[in-house]
């Protein structure tokens, strides 16, 4: 059978494609683009001829058994979003669950993936965190997502489209405190790419008295809740204490 290869694409620098991503997008009988059209520049830039078909989230689910008879036919397909690794934040999960519940074989071809590259150069802790990808659009919805994480202890990382940037920062300050350090990258590998850190306060100020940092593409890496451990460590400790207290002659 053939394999599904999911390849990573730029996320702005078209420098960043990876050698072995061109040569399997080459190579494949066809490739799976969330958008053609857009793909299809991407593609001449690297002479990448290989016939394209769409694959988004509106027919991701009426697309599988035509990759699964294809692969069972010994052709190899690839699957490529926008922009970035697919399925993170883009159409590809069914997709790869179903096939791979068919005993099918799904290759990774990595690359660039927006929050990774954000938090390399963010300077924010990134032994432990969490992606919550987009937050919900609608005011409610948004400020109880971020109600539900005000004790998360990880480095929490979101995507936020430019026209939404403002009041995300005005909510993520009054629902998680306005001293939270925060880092928002904008335009990462791009001509105009930028890391915004300080508190929220500080971010919140600067986005708003500057417009164009209210445009393109963005990250925001939020720091995690102090650790409460200590806390919940305390009236246990106490107790013991007290046993043995008793128990002392
Ligand atoms: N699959 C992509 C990835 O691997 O990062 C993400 C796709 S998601 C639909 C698009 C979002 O990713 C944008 O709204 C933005 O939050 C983030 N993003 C993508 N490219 C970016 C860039 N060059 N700079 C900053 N954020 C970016």
């Amino acid at each position: 059978a053939g394999v599904l290869y999911v390849v990573a694409t730029p996320i702005g620098n078209l420098a960043d494609w990876s050698t072995r991503a061109v040569e399997t997008l080459r190579s494949v009988k066809q490739i799976y683009a969330e958008d053609t059209r857009h793909s299809a520049s991407l593609m001449a830039h690297h002479a990448i001829g290989t016939p394209m078909r769409s694959l988004h989230e509106h027919n991701e689910e009426a697309r599988v058994e035509e990759l699964a008879k294809q692969l069972r036919n010994g052709d190899s397909l690839a699957l490529i979003s926008d922009a970035g690794t697919p399925l993170i934040s883009d159409p590809g999960f069914k997709l790869v669950r179903a096939l791979r519940s068919q005993g099918l074989r799904i290759v990774p071809i990595p690359g660039a993936c927006a929050l990774i590259t954000a938090l390399s150069a963010a300077g924010l802790p990134t032994d432990r965190f969490c992606f919550e990808g987009f937050l919900p659009a609608k005011a409610g919805n948004r400020r109880q997502r971020l109600q539900q994480l005000v004790d998360e202890p990880r480095t929490i990382v979101f995507y936020e489209a430019p026209h939404r940037i403002v009041e995300t920062l005005n909510d993520a300050a009054q629902v998680l405190g306005a001293e939270r350090e925060a880092v928002l990258a904008r335009e990462l590998t791009k001509t105009f790419e930028t890391f915004l850190s300080g508190t929220l306060a500080d971010i919140q100020a600067q986005v708003e008295a500057d417009a164009n940092q209210q445009k393109g593409e963005m990250v925001l890496m939020i720091t995690g809740a102090p650790e409460k451990e200590q806390d919940d460590w305390q009236p246990e400790a106490e107790r013991m204490l007290n046993v043995l207290m008793a128990e002392l002659p």
